[in-house]
């Protein structure tokens, strides 16, 4: 969905390289953080209507920074979708646990990124569309 903010928050260089890249290419504005604390500042300044979340991340994990967004009420309803390595197969049921809307694995397939993404989108949009309609 053309210009919907996101938020990647990812601290391996090549990987927020090419997710960026990826997000830019389908249209979205995309916003940066290497780890949680720098999150946090962002999501406050420029409020996403998405975030990235690599779960490995350095002092603070990202299990960690959805549990404090889902534990806020200003950012209990942000769309958060996790990214697991393909291997830590437990890291994905503990992503959806913490509070995550869905996840991704890494290596990141460079189709299917933009896709689900953009299908998290529309079904929120859709579901806002709804709650708008019920009124
Ligand atoms: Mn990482």
């Amino acid at each position: 969905m053309i210009g919907k903010r996101i938020l990647v928050v990812e601290d391996n260089a090549t990987s927020l390289k090419l997710m960026t890249y990826l997000l830019t290419a389908n249209g979205y504005e995309v916003h940066i953080a290497q780890d949680v604390e720098t999150a946090v500042e962002s999501i406050h300044r420029h409020p996403p209507d998405l975030v990235l979340l690599d779960i490995q991340l350095p002092r603070v994990d990202g299990l960690e920074l959805v549990r404090q967004l889902r534990a806020d009420a200003v950012s209990r309803d942000l769309l958060v979708v996790a990214v697991t390595a393909y291997a830590m197969k437990g890291d994905q049921e503990k992503a959806l646990a913490a509070g995550c809307n869905g996840y991704i694995t890494k290596p990141i397939d460079t189709r299917a990124l933009p896709a689900a993404i953009a299908a998290l989108l529309e079904r929120r949009s859709a579901t806002t569309a709804c709650l708008l309609e019920r009124r």
